[in-house]
């Protein structure tokens, strides 16, 4: 792969846990991303992937445990701190301000994430060369609710990158996406990777795991089950049962598979 993986642990959880009432949505977790890896988070429905995002990004407390970026201890700091410290995620459930157009939408995302303070007018420049690297420069003045799905997704990276992270969370960003649309997306997130973007990228089309991402980790229940490099992870008993098991249950159940 082309992008430079460094030796620092820019993002380090340690055995982190949190319950809602009497369900165990993270049983205790840990997982050392370096810098510049891309890392793949798998799992069935309802493993706990998306509150481990709102745990690292700040959006969740941990009931116990710990997260380091870059060496610091951010477990329980408000998100915004933790964005200003480099850090963005993408929303599983993307909703962009719909009365206002998608230039705007990313601009925000340049003045209010990220570690730089931005005027107003040093945002609308950010915003506009992301909105360049996604694809999306000729909707800048489209209002954000006309979008369909896939410049959505753009539009949410668009948001994500205009606070400039060192680390990026992506959460099912390319969920939704037809085959062809598939690989345009692939492209992209391996572009913002050679940009030395250290990226988390939760997905359910493993064949987008699998060429994407340097390492795998995959959790079931709360609880990791495998991890290490893609191909290794696919063969592993345990990841296969875990996703067979939830196959097997959701038919049962009529519910769609992710
Ligand atoms: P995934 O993203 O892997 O599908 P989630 O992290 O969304 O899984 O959910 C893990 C478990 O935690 C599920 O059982 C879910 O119902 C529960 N859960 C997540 N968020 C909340 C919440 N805010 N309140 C109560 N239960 C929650
Ligand atoms: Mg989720």
């Amino acid at each position: 792969m082309s992008h430079v993986i460094s030796d620092e642990v820019i993002l380090d959880v340690r055995d982190v846990r949190r319950t809602f009432g009497g369900v165990i949505a993270l049983g205790g977790v840990s997982l050392q991303v370096p810098r510049g890896n891309i890392t793949g988070l798998i799992g069935p429905n309802g493993s706990g992937k998306t509150t481990l995002v709102n745990i690292i990004s700040g959006m969740l407390r941990p009931t116990s445990g710990t997260v380091r970026l870059k060496g610091h201890d951010i477990s329980g700091m408000p998100a915004h701190k933790i964005a200003r410290m480099g850090l963005a995620r993408t929303f599983q459930v993307v909703r962009p301000f719909a009365n206002m157009t998608v230039l705007e939408n990313v601009a925000v995302g340049a003045m209010f994430g990220g570690a730089n303070r931005r005027s107003a007018s040093e945002a609308m420049e950010v915003a506009g060369a992301v909105l360049q690297k996604v694809g999306l420069e000729a909707r800048a003045d489209a209002p954000a609710e006309e979008l369909p799905i896939m410049d959505r997704k753009r539009l949410e990276l668009a948001r994500a990158l205009a606070s400039k992270p060192e680390v990026l969370l992506l959460d099912e960003v390319l969920a939704g996406l037809r085959a062809g649309e598939l690989e345009e997306a692939i492209a992209l997130v391996r572009s913002v990777s050679e940009t030395g973007v250290t990226i988390v990228i939760i997905e359910h089309v493993l064949r987008v795991i699998v060429s994407l991402c340097d390492e795998v980790v995959v959790i079931n229940r709360g609880r990791k089950i495998a991890e290490g490099p893609p191909a290794a992870v696919m063969r592993n008993q345990a990841v296969i049962d875990a996703y067979l098991g939830h196959r097997a249950a959701t038919r049962h159940s009529g519910a769609a598979d992710a």
